[in-house]
Order: structure tokens, then sequence, then C-alpha cells
């Protein structure tokens, strides 16, 4: 039986984790048939969103993030909290499945009362999983999570488009994998506010230790991406459950620093209008290509263009009053 957005919006805002789900479900669907209730939901729910501290956790595969996730989650909900996990992987349309935000690989923590744990939306492009799991978070904040752990991996953009949906973004590393250079070839340390130098225990201990301190320096030569703060580098063994506290405590440190001074305010403001802008820049593109005169007359353009036989500017400005006007006339 199909729910009504009224039973979505009060089982959300009840805690209820299955039509917490189902709302997420129906936000993700690409149907254009759900839009206009998922439009109705997430206007009732984000009073009621904003509340948790957002974090962006991201690391190539392997690194260790899952069982971080899991360490740090675990501890959270003993403290009380209440921790979402999403999972925001792109291309996990390309693979047909998601690898990350499984539950099976985070089993305590998914077990846990206080838990969430979310996989990564698929299918629709980038911009619409980053939109998705973005309505997550809110969805999740009106569900009372006040912790909300954004999840992903270090391919293509995905660092880009988590941290700009986050207050906190963490970074880990593996020492000896590369993964410092790797980091910084593609500007994620700049990107970061905490470093984190993973499986930092038994033979891997001493290098953990060192990689931590040429990363230091590193970071001191680097402008940091937010005023005032110093980005700090925790090592930390999972397994063991060694420097989890500390990184918690760095993450407090970051938003008591972040919100006296204003950022964090800031940074969600600036975050909100990035995605308008970006959902309309999106929404432009589509209805631009699905314009009937554009459709008709875009093929032969391009070919052109492609040949060097049309100025761009040209071919833009046809493209452009057959879009407005539907007049097609300056195609010869
Ligand atoms: P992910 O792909 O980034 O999620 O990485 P996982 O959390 O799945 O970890 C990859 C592998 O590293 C697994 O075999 C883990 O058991 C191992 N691992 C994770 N954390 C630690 C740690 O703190 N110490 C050690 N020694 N191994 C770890």
């Amino acid at each position: 039986m199909a729910i009504a957005a009224d039973d979505y919006i009060r089982g959300v805002l009840a805690g209820d984790r299955t039509l917490l789900a189902r709302a997420i479900t129906l936000i993700e669907s690409n149907s254009p048939r759900h839009t206009e209730q998922a439009r109705q939901v997430l206007e009732a729910l984000l009073p009621h969103s904003g509340q948790a501290l957002r974090i962006g956790i991201t690391g190539v595969p392997g690194v260790g993030k899952s069982t971080f996730i899991e360490a740090l989650g675990m501890k959270l909900c003993e403290a009380g909290h209440r921790v979402a996990v999403l999972a925001v992987d792109p291309t996990s349309s390309l693979s047909g499945g998601s690898i990350l935000g499984d539950k099976t690989r985070m089993e305590n923590l998914s077990r846990h009362e206080h838990s969430f744990i979310r996989p990564s939306p698929s299918g629709g492009a980038w911009g619409g999983v980053g939109r998705k799991s973005r309505e997550s978070v809110l969805l999740c904040e009106a569900a009372g999570y006040d912790i909300v752990l954004v999840e992903t991996v270090g391919v293509g953009q995905s660092e880009t488009l988590v941290h700009s949906m986050v207050d906190c973004f963490v970074v880990l590393m593996l020492a000896g994998a590369g993964d410092e250079l790797q980091g910084m070839k593609k500007g994620i340390i700049e990107l970061a506010d905490l470093l984190v130098m993973t499986k930092a225990d038994g033979e891997n201990r001493l290098r953990a230790e060192q990689a931590a301190g040429d990363l230091r320096m590193v970071v001191r030569l680097l402008a940091s991406i937010t005023p005032g703060w110093e980005t700090r580098v925790v090592l930390t063994s999972s397994l063991q459950g060694l420097g989890i506290d500390e990184l918690w405590q760095s993450v407090l440190d970051y938003q008591e620093q972040t919100r006296a001074s204003g950022f964090f305010v800031e940074k969600r403001r600036r975050q909100n209008g990035e995605w308008l802008k970006a959902l309309v820049g999106e929404e432009l593109n589509r209805m631009f290509f699905e314009h009937p005169a554009v459709q008709r007359r875009w093929p032969e353009t391009l070919l052109l263009v492609e040949q060097g036989k049309l100025p761009l500017l040209t071919a833009l400005q046809r493209l452009k009053t057959a879009f407005n006007t539907g007049d097609e006339s300056s195609f010869s």
C-alpha cells in the first residue's frame, strides 16, 4: 500500500527507522511520480533538520574506513548519541552496486539501536547522487540523529561532493601506501580538517608515526581551508581502539572553534546556496537538451563544431535562439 506524505513525515519525526529508510527511498527515486511527494516530505521536515554534526569521512579502499566508522560509531552510540552513516559513491551506478555503507561491513554498529546505516544511492548523474545524499542527511536529522557520518571512497570527485555537504571533513590515510603523495596530488589534504593515520598498530606503528610527522610538516605549509584552524593529524588503530577518543576530541574542538568564529554557520549557509546553484544548473542543462528544437539541431551543430567549421559562439547563439524562441532559421 502506498504511504501518504503525512505518514512519512510523522514516522521520520518519531524516529521510526523503517519509515526513515522508506522516506530516503522516496527522495532517491528518479521517478517523476515520486517527486511531488518527496518535495512535500522535505518541505515539512526541513525545519526539523540541521541540528546534527555532519562529518565527512574519506579514504581509498582498504584504508580502514568501515572499521574506523564502526569503532567511532559504537563509541558515540554508547555515549548516548544517535549516529547515522550515509555512503556516497558516485561510481556505484556504473559498478552496479555500492561498495560503501554496507551493513555487513559494520556489523556491530548496524545492530545498535541508536544507529542508522544507509548505502549509497545509485542511478542518476553525479549531481543526482549528491542531491539525494544531501537530502538524506536532512531526513536523518529530522529523525533525531545528532551525528551524521558521510562516508565516501576516494575516487573521482566524490570527496569534493561530500565536502560540500558536511561541517567537518576527515581524511583517512595509510602510512607507506604512497597515500600521502596521492592525497596531495589530488588536493585532498587541502580539503581536510582532520587527517587520520590508520592502522597505527603492530609493525605499522612506527611507520605511521613517521608519516604523521611528515604530514604535520606538509599541513603547516598549506593554507588552511578553515580560517584559524590548523589541520590536525591523528594516529588511530580502530582494531585496538587507539586514537579514537583523541580524534573525536579534535572534531569537537573543531566544532567549538568554528562555531565561536561564526565559520560553522557561514559554511552551511554557503553550502546551501551552492547546492541551489548546482541544482538549477543541472535542471537548465536537462531542459536545454530535452528541448525539441535543440534535440533536432544538436547532432549537426555538434558535428560542425567538432570539424572546426562553426565557431563555438555561433553554435551557442543558434542553439540558444532555438531554445528560447523555437526559431531554427539560423540553421542553414
Ligand atoms: P575500507 O575499505 O576503507 O572500508 O577498509 P576496511 O575498514 O574494510 O579495512 C580494510 C582492512 O584493514 C581490513 O582487513 C581490516 O581488518 C584492516 N584494518 C582496519 N583497521 C585496522 C587497524 O586499525 N589496524 C589493523 N592492523 N588493521 C586494520
